[in-house]
């Protein structure tokens, strides 16, 4: 019969790239916890609305990308794209707006977008996700940036430039979209035919095409950020400020627009060269106008997102573990009695012991052994016994020490070899 697969773009993640992901949960949580960050478990399907309002209509993830179907009510649902509109939806929904003065907030989790799956990108992938509500002032701008340098200093990725931008406000956006109109009229012949549509719907958005050509016109455009506002100017400077304070470097990149509607003023990616073509392997930025566009009261907002499979990519590969695993090799009836009691008080005490659940020859178990790569084995075979003793063999120093058969002596010579006070034992990986 044939086998089963996975859809495309979707794939089992296992081994030593899990325990980078578990290296990245970890070192998350431990930040998120330190500047504040309570953890949130969102739904993975919402109404295709709230994608459509917050996100917008006319960005590729709307347009071409999401998991959108009807269920047997009629209604349209989506797999969330990302974790922003659900994060306001929720913060709206359990009335967080009324009783917290601001709110920060966190997220791991699954995202599904329906792309063309190419190297290190996939239909499912995760993300972490934080998001501050309530606060307009730079400063939750630069402590974003100072929890996103102390995870990386946590991570050891040391290979990334910070690139922050300002996409200004509704009201420089508004003047610099006539200087832009202007200025790709006279070069409407160079744009793709996405392009035109965007010039007229969207004229942002031609930032974020991938075309050769169209690139090559952006590349003379007039910028959003010369045309920013007093406030937003002077928003950006003190954001730079505090920056420069935490002692974190970044670079100004004017060109740097994200391919979302929402962000307002500060932006940001974290990029890497190690990466390839797609080098963003963390973004985000404020958007204070969302959470009023979705209903609520006028409430400023900041957020990032981290993609945990590039991230991952970064990350070196695991240190080889000491053999943390002892081994229990019984022969006969009377030796195998002797397991359960040795086992039980093992995994109590923290000692992981592995045995083969068959009985089967010395030779066979100790196959068995060197195949889970265990750092120790016990003997124990009906000649021990009648000696009243156990063997402990390493697998690594290839030496054996003779052990009275006694639960507290092996317990507690296991614990001593294991924490690394008797000499190097054998590496596993992943
Ligand atoms: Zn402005
Ligand atoms: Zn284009």
């Amino acid at each position: 019969m044939e086998k089963i697969r996975t859809l495309r773009g979707f794939r089992d993640i296992f081994g030593e790239e899990l325990g980078k992901f578990k290296r990245i949960e970890q070192a998350f949580r431990k930040y998120s916890a330190r500047f504040g960050f309570r953890e949130i478990e969102l739904p993975i399907l919402e109404k295709t609305e709230l994608f459509v309002r917050s996100i917008g209509d006319t960005t590729d993830i709307v347009e071409k990308e999401m998991f959108t179907f009807m269920d047997a009510g009629g209604d349209s649902l989506s797999m969330r794209p990302e974790a922003t509109a659900g994060m306001v939806r929720s913060y709206l929904q359990e009335g967080l707006y009324a009783t917290e003065r601001m709110t920060k907030v966190c997220t791991i989790g699954p995202m599904f977008r329906h792309e063309r799956p190419q190297k290190g990108r996939y239909r499912q992938f995760h993300q972490i996700d934080v998001e501050v509500f309530g606060v307009k002032e730079p400063l939750v701008d630069a402590e974003l940036i100072l929890l996103v340098r102390m995870l990386l200093d946590e991570l050891e990725i040391r290979r990334y430039r910070i690139e922050v931008n300002s996409v200004g406000c509704k009201m420089c956006r508004e003047s610099f979209r006539r200087i832009l109109i202007d200025f790709f009229e006279t070069r409407k012949d160079e744009l793709c035919g996405d392009c035109l549509r965007r010039l007229e719907k969207n004229p942002l958005r031609i930032f974020d095409c991938k075309n050769q050509q169209c690139i090559g016109v952006t590349a003379d455009s007039p910028l959003l950020f010369d045309s920013l506002c007093e406030e937003c100017k002077d928003h950006f400077d003190l954001f730079r400020q505090y920056v420069a304070g935490f002692g974190v470097d970044i670079e100004v990149n004017k060109r740097l627009v994200r391919g979302l509607d929402y962000y307002t003023k500060t932006v940001f990616e974290i990029t890497s060269d190690d990466l390839g073509a797609q080098k963003a392997f963390i973004a985000g930025g404020r958007y204070d106008n969302l959470v009023e566009e979705m209903g609520g009261p006028a409430t400023a907002g900041i957020g990032f997102a981290v993609g945990v499979e590039r991230l991952a990519m970064l990350l070196p590969p695991g240190e080889a573990e000491p053999g943390t695993e002892c081994f229990f090799a019984g022969i006969g009836d009377r030796a195998r009695d002797y397991l359960t009691t040795l086992l039980k008080r093992c995994l109590t005490e923290g000692i992981p012991l592995r045995y083969a659940y068959e009985a089967k020859s010395l030779k066979a178990q100790m196959r068995y052994a060197d195949n889970l790569k265990c750092g120790f084995v016990l003997i124990l075979g009906d000649d021990e016994i009648d000696r009243g003793t156990i063997t402990l063999r390493d697998m690594t120093g290839k030496s054996q020490d003779e052990l009275p058969l006694d639960a507290d002596t092996i317990v507690n010579t296991l614990k001593k070899r294991l924490s690394g006070q008797a000499p190097a034992l054998s590496t596993r990986d992943g």
